[in-house]
């Protein structure tokens, strides 16, 4: 089964949502995992089920990286803002690295990830 991660920050966190809600069946064959407070979102206002990390912020994007350096997740769908730094900028970076140096499918926009969840 495709695994995929699902992480929005909170200026994405809606277009994330209506994302799901558009491609809501090819996603319900996957097996879903998330950042803390996007999965909260996917779970309470979609009717599919992720699995939660801790929140960006608290480590969630490396927990996700640590599934990617272990070659268990088929893609990574990441809706950043562009326009605000994070504090936790440096664990995005990270994700981001890991996911190039194993060859992971990453999307960090809508377009991309409309290609990567048929692709994968
Ligand atoms: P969140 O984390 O889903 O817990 O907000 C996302 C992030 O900030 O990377």
């Amino acid at each position: 089964m495709t695994r995929l991660a699902l992480i929005a920050h909170d200026e994405k966190k809606s277009a994330l949502i209506k994302f799901v809600h558009t491609h809501e069946d090819r996603l319900s064959t996957c097996d879903l995992i998330a950042t803390g407070t996007t999965g909260k979102r996917i779970n309470a206002d979609t009717d599919l089920t992720v699995e939660r990390m801790a929140s960006g912020p608290l480590g969630g994007d490396m927990m996700i990286g640590a599934e990617v350096a272990k070659d268990a997740l088929d893609g990574v769908i990441f809706l950043r803002d562009p326009l605000r730094a994070q504090p936790h900028e440096p664990d995005i970076t990270a994700l981001l690295r890991i996911c190039d140096v194993h060859d992971t499918a990453l999307a960090t926009n809508l377009a991309s990830a409309a290609c990567l969840i048929e692709g994968v």
